[in-house]
């Protein structure tokens, strides 16, 4: 007697990628996150946070001030520091 093994079997295939989509900016969801902003530690990619601190100094996830953004890495390294900055004219 057959049974359709094979056909149940194609259909729960391992959903296994190598992205770990943790990882990968929830912006653009095609770079890595590679900054952090501070202080409420979200993370995101470069090119994004680039682009939203022209218009906005607010986190897209928690609504906090952005007081600066560092490199997710070395957060030593410091891509926007917006305590000693000015804040943008709206
Ligand atoms: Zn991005
Ligand atoms: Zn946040």
């Amino acid at each position: 007697m057959y049974q359709h093994l094979n056909w149940y079997t194609r259909c729960h295939k391992s959903m296994a990628s190598s992205i770990n989509e943790e990882d990968l900016c929830i912006i653009c969801y095609s770079n890595k996150n590679n900054v952090t902003l501070r202080p409420c530690k979200h993370q995101c990619c470069k090119l994004c946070i680039n682009h939203h601190v022209l218009y906005s100094r607010v986190c897209f996830y928690c609504k906090g001030r952005i007081e600066s953004v560092v490199d997710a890495n070395n957060s030593s390294i410091v891509i926007h520091d917006f305590g000693t900055e000015p804040p943008p004219l709206l």
